[in-house]
């Protein structure tokens, strides 16, 4: 009866929850809160039982000729996955395999330490600076592999193209992977840097900023040998990752652009509306070039608020950590929700 021995010891990522009840606020989870391009609907439409009786493309040709199109790269420069979550995990399998340490942020998307215990991946957190600051110097240091979500996760703050470009170069025996999933509301992609480095991806997603969490769509854009690597890792494991109707909606998501940017743009409006209500009720935010805010009261600790907007069936996201459990992290919605959400927060921190 040891059979329990040889389990693999895992700590689980812990995802925002997905409430089920109806009339809530939903802003825990950095989900769009438009739907998505109209051509996605038609797409899906298109999918009858005759497409889902064979397998799919397990190269999703269809998409991967999209992207690039979209991105102005290579087709051999793409591969795609269900989710950045699967491609990163991909990505950690593939490229981290040294003995040194994979360096990353201290604070940052709590899936990257999960992924490095899954694939027994030594790490090293580095911690942040004054105002979370990420600091290019801090990863000139031996490694085996970087990590780093720009905008950073959850505190919305960007770095430039140069200070990405410090790690990216002193760093030439490593890969360096960012995390872009939230570089279409307002901060600069690295994608410029690829024809220069070797050893950088790029990673993004259709989940924030094209609305399609529930698709499963991410990719990431890399140097030809790296590409290649990661298709090998993935023929490996399971080839037929990316189910048809996703291919399919993801490629007609891509032939929307007016949308897509329109939608963004509203975002970025409603984000900085509500950062100005915001400091009206005495919150303080970090300068966010993402979809939510992180936000901290000057009086009411942030445990307090998010438990009271949780009893009004608003959701936010509150991390019990070190170093953010006083903060909560706001998804943008429309401006209605917000309205509904600024109400609720000059009830709760005017009541003391
Ligand atoms: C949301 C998110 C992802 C993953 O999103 P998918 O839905 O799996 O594409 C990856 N990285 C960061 C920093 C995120 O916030």
């Amino acid at each position: 009866m040891n059979y329990q021995n040889y389990f693999r010891e895992v700590t689980p990522y812990v995802p925002g929850e997905q409430p089920r009840e109806k009339n809530i606020i939903k802003l825990n989870t950095n989900e769009n809160p438009y739907p998505p391009s109209p051509h996605v609907a038609s797409a899906l439409r298109e999918i009858g039982g005759a497409n889902t009786r064979k397998y799919p493309d397990p190269a999703a040709t269809l998409l991967v000729d999209a992207l690039a199109k979209r991105y102005g790269v290579k087709s051999s420069q793409i591969f795609v996955g269900v989710g950045s979550d699967d491609v990163l995990g991909m990505c950690f399998l593939t490229f981290f395999n040294s003995d040194r340490p994979i360096l990353f942020p201290e604070v940052t998307y709590s899936f990257y330490p999960v992924w490095a215990g899954l694939f027994r991946v030594p790490y090293r957190a580095v911690p942040l600076r004054e105002g979370f600051r990420v600091d290019p110097q801090d990863y000139i240091a031996e490694n085996g592999g970087i990590v780093i979500a720009n905008p950073n996760a959850p505190t919305g703050i960007a770095l430039s193209v140069s200070e990405v470009e410090t790690i990216v170069a002193n760093n030439p025996d490593s890969v360096v992977i960012i995390d872009e999933a939230y570089v279409d509301f307002g901060a600069v992609s690295c994608q410029c840097l690829l024809d220069k480095y070797e050893n950088l991806v790029i990673v993004q997603t259709f989940s924030k900023s094209r609305s399609m969490a529930g698709m499963r769509i991410g990719f990431c854009m890399a140097a030809e040998p790296l590409i290649a690597a990661l298709q090998s890792v993935k023929y490996s494991y399971n080839s037929y990752t990316m189910n048809e109707a996703s291919i399919l909606a993801g490629k007609a998501a891509l032939e929307d652009e007016a949308y897509f940017s329109d939608t963004c743009a509203r975002i970025m409006q409603t984000r900085e509306w509500t950062r100005e209500e915001l400091k009206k009720l005495s919150f303080s935010s970090t300068n966010s070039s993402a979809n939510f805010l992180f936000v901290t009261h000057s009086r009411v600790p942030a445990k307090d608020i998010f438990e009271q907007l949780r009893q009004r069936k608003i959701y936010v996201r509150y991390f019990a950590q070190p170093h953010i459990d006083n903060y909560l992290r706001i998804t943008i919605g429309t401006r209605e929700e917000m309205q509904a959400l600024l109400a609720a927060l000059k009830d709760i921190v005017g009541e003391r």
